[in-house]
């Protein structure tokens, strides 16, 4: 093929302890396009080697996935500083001058400090993935300009 492949899938994603932490469950595929970084690189690297209708359980350590965590991500803020005075574990805020930048999770709280994480909620997890794909194709020539697969139906943005 001239073009990288795109793959479409269905998938479930689970921890270690077996918890669902995501799937495709409206029955609409994920697609991404091969060599461009679009999915986690443990992933990726399974599923060159699978094609229409192979379903399989792939394993993907953390060093493949959201990477280790980064203990120096967490931060603590004095409560009375914190400009949300409603919290929750796992409320997520975008912090300083960084739009786009990752957002820092509500690790922990109290009367006097809040604890912030920075990590990625998957850093440090080993994941694994039901896998199940249900189309693989040539790119685009758009697609490759653009980088990035289109929808399983087409163009979508
Ligand atoms: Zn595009």
């Amino acid at each position: 093929m001239a073009n990288p492949r795109v793959v479409s899938f269905l998938y479930s994603l689970k921890d270690p302890g077996g918890n669902l932490i995501d799937s495709t469950d409206d029955g609409e595929p994920f697609s991404y396009m091969e060599g461009v970084g679009q999915m986690i690189p443990g992933l990726e690297s399974q599923m060159t080697a699978l094609n229409k209708g192979d379903k399989k359980t792939l394993h993907v350590p953390f060093a493949q996935a959201y990477g280790e965590r980064d203990e120096t991500l967490v931060l603590e803020v004095p409560r009375d500083k914190f400009p949300v005075k409603e919290l929750k574990i796992g409320d997520q805020f975008q912090v300083g001058n960084t739009p786009g930048g990752p957002p820092m999770t509500v690790a922990d709280f109290n009367e006097t400090t809040v604890t912030l994480d920075g990590n990625h909620p998957l850093a440090g997890v080993d994941l694994t993935f039901q896998v199940e794909v249900v189309e693989t194709r040539e790119a685009t020539d758009q697609e490759l300009a653009h980088g990035h697969a289109h929808g399983h139906h087409g163009h979508d943005h």
